[in-house]
């Protein structure tokens, strides 16, 4: 799929609201204008001229984790600015998520202001979410394992800092107020009506701090999300969810139940992540399903500071979907590999997401020891997707 420009980076709810709404006027003028122009055409020509309006077309992209080890942390510290910076990790491929219509990812730390730590209790800089945004990422969930890692303070100073920043979020919450109003995160964009909603099978065995709300796997809250979105009258109900075991390039017993339950419950699309490594991807079209199903069993990490086998990379995935005639279908899936690239650069370490197909066969940013760990995980990827995918390709 290419990669349009998307016109502004931020949509606050409010922004989507009013470019939805722009987006219907002017489609109507269109057609108006279209047909005050076509007084000498037949009507076969007029409605074939008209026609491609009633469709409409979005782009989703999905990211793997954001993680936040100390390396990357310090690496961001800006000693002129006297500041955190983070676009230099986004800049590779700003582009892919800039240009699609909402951008997606799991924000796998807290927010909870200085001390700053890694692992295992998380805790990062606000400005990491500043460089997420000026990349063109639109919503994050925050429903992982670590989103307990500093209490009480983690949980409600990362939402509140996500608000005041502009991004939109689902998966942890202030209290139950909070929850109810914004779960499912609905979003209205282009004409299109989605469901999101994240979840995470556990907290790493801290308890969630009374009065704060971490959507959690259970079937029971799963179906009541799933009736609630139905009831709003969605196109498509999109699952991102923290599930999974660590390290393992295949989806668990536990993975497969869920999915099955998500699906039989009105899931349209499935994404998960937490392995730190890539599971492969599932489009099981409707020929024999009252619906297509899609489940993404792992995206992998999208950058931390793992630099084992299989973990210095993961997935953007990328999602078409189209409305014809009030129907939405999935039109197109893809996904592209991406390899965090964390080179020293005058003495001093730098992390780079890069689009790691675009880079095969790069001499300039890498040098051999780094080119030959890009090629390794690109061949495993492709191995391990081409060999299990259905119906999924690769976007080079
Ligand atoms: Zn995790």
């Amino acid at each position: 799929m290419a990669t349009p420009q998307k016109s502004g980076n931020r949509k606050s709810p409010f922004y989507t609201f009013l470019k939805k709404r722009i987006m219907r006027i002017s489609l109507i003028l269109s057609a108006a204008v279209l047909l005050a122009f076509l007084p000498y055409k037949t009507s076969e020509s007029a409605s074939n001229l008209v026609a491609p309006i009633a469709v409409h077309e979005i782009t989703l992209i999905f990211t793997g984790d954001i993680m936040q080890h100390m390396p990357q942390v310090d690496a961001a510290w800006n000693e002129e600015l006297g500041v955190y910076v983070y676009d230099s990790c986004f800049r590779y491929i700003k582009p892919w998520l800039a240009g699609a219509d909402l951008a997606i990812s799991n924000l796998e730390t807290t927010l909870a202001g200085k001390p700053y730590s890694g692992y295992p209790a998380f805790s990062s800089p606000d400005e990491l979410v500043k460089g997420m945004l000026n990349a063109g990422i639109d919503i994050v969930g925050t429903a992982n394992n670590h989103c307990c890692d500093r209490g009480r303070n983690g949980i409600e100073r990362t939402t509140s800092i996500l608000d005041s920043l502009g991004m939109m979020h689902m998966g942890t919450y202030k209290n139950a107020e909070a929850y109810g109003k914004t779960n499912p995160r609905i979003i209205n964009t282009r004409g299109f009506r989605l469901a999101f909603l994240n979840y995470t099978y556990g907290t790493n065995g801290i308890p969630v701090p009374e009065n704060n709300v971490v959507s959690l796997i259970e079937k029971d809250r799963m179906q009541s999300d799933m009736k609630a979105a139905g009831d709003s009258a969605v196109d498509m109900k999109i699952v991102f969810i923290h599930w999974g075991e660590e390290y393992q390039r295949a989806p668990n017993d536990f993975q497969k139940d869920i999915a099955a339950y998500l699906f039989a419950h009105g899931a349209d699309i499935i994404i998960g992540s937490h392995p730190h490594v890539i599971q492969p991807m599932e489009w099981r079209k409707s020929d024999t399903l009252k619906k297509d199903q899609l489940v993404v069993w792992s995206l992998g990490n999208y950058v931390s500071n793992q630099r084992k086998r299989y973990t210095d990379g993961g997935t953007m995935f990328s999602i078409k979907l189209q409305k014809e005639a009030g129907h939405t279908k999935i039109k197109d899936a893809g996904y592209q590999l991406t390899w965090v690239h964390n080179p020293l650069e005058k003495g001093k370490r730098q992390y780079y997401i890069l689009p790691a197909a675009r880079f095969e066969n790069d001499t300039v940013l890498l040098d051999p020891q780094a080119r030959g760990d890009l090629k390794l995980f690109l061949s495993d990827s492709r191995e391990l997707l081409d060999g299990n995918n259905l119906n999924i390709k690769e976007i080079k």
